[in-house]
């Protein structure tokens, strides 16, 4: 496999690691993107961490096939106990999870004592972005970098962030829609809010219909809904 096997999800993902870094891919099913970033020899050395025996077996015999034992260690590991700080690692990405199970992985690493706080994280999210952002700034990250791509008619998300000695605020607003897609706003951004506006307009009705109390719920989602048509309106001037 070369590069241009990767998906255009992975291969967004890959744009943003670093040349030369030493990489840990954390979720590694078939190693798919270590393999491809070495190929193209952008990468100095790989981990392919895998929690499940079947997607790590897989990963080992991608890194095999492609001649790359040497270069890409495989390792089956619970999230970031893939990785030593003797490895070194100056990237990692996880890509293709939910965004509270990435949260958590790097929350159980950074309590492992897993991350040097030197690393890139490159974070591919299917959902639960805006918590992932709240754990990133709550340990003081920046966010360097998003990107909103579509694919199969499924709209994705990516964040980069890394650690500086200064460090920025994020409003409520900024973290619900990413700080730096807000400020693009760019056509699929655009597409994905028009039809979180229908979905949160629905949960609101409903919500309204509830015998429950689901007061601070209302409060939520009305104050989403708010935010999604004035970034919408915005973008349309
Ligand atoms: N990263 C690849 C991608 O984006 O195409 C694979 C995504 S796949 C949907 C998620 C993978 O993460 C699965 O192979 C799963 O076994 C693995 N995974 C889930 N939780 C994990 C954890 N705590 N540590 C390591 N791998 C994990």
């Amino acid at each position: 496999m070369n590069a241009k096997d990767l998906s255009i999800r992975l291969q967004k993902a890959a744009e943003f690691v670093p040349k030369d870094a030493r990489l840990a891919d954390i979720g590694s099913d078939h190693a798919y993107l270590p393999v491809a970033l070495m190929l193209q020899k952008e990468i100095a050395y790989g981990i392919a961490g895998e929690v499940v025996s079947g997607p790590y077996e897989s990963a080992k015999k991608q890194v095999a096939k492609n001649g790359l034992e040497n270069k890409i260690d495989v390792r089956l590991a619970d999230g970031l106990e893939a990785v030593e700080l003797s490895d070194e690692i100056s990237a990692i990405t996880i890509c293709g999870m939910g965004g509270v199970l990435i949260r958590d992985i790097l929350q159980r690493g950074k309590e492992k004592n897993r991350l040097s706080g030197k690393e890139r994280l490159i974070l591919q999210p299917n959902v639960g972005e805006r918590q992932l952002r709240q754990w990133l700034v709550n340990e003081n990250y920046t966010i360097t970098n998003e990107a909103i791509i579509e694919e199969n008619n499924k709209v994705y998300e990516i964040i980069v962030a890394e650690k500086f000695s200064v460090i920025p605020s994020y409003s409520a607003r900024e973290l619900f829609f990413g700080p730096i897609l807000l400020e693009e706003r760019n056509p699929v951004f655009q597409e994905k809010w028009q039809h979180k506006l229908v979905k949160s307009e629905r949960i609101l009705a409903s919500l309204h219909q509830s015998d429950q109390d689901v007061a601070e719920k209302i409060r939520e989602v009305a104050q989403e809904i708010e935010w999604i048509k004035e970034v919408l309106a915005d973008a349309g001037k």
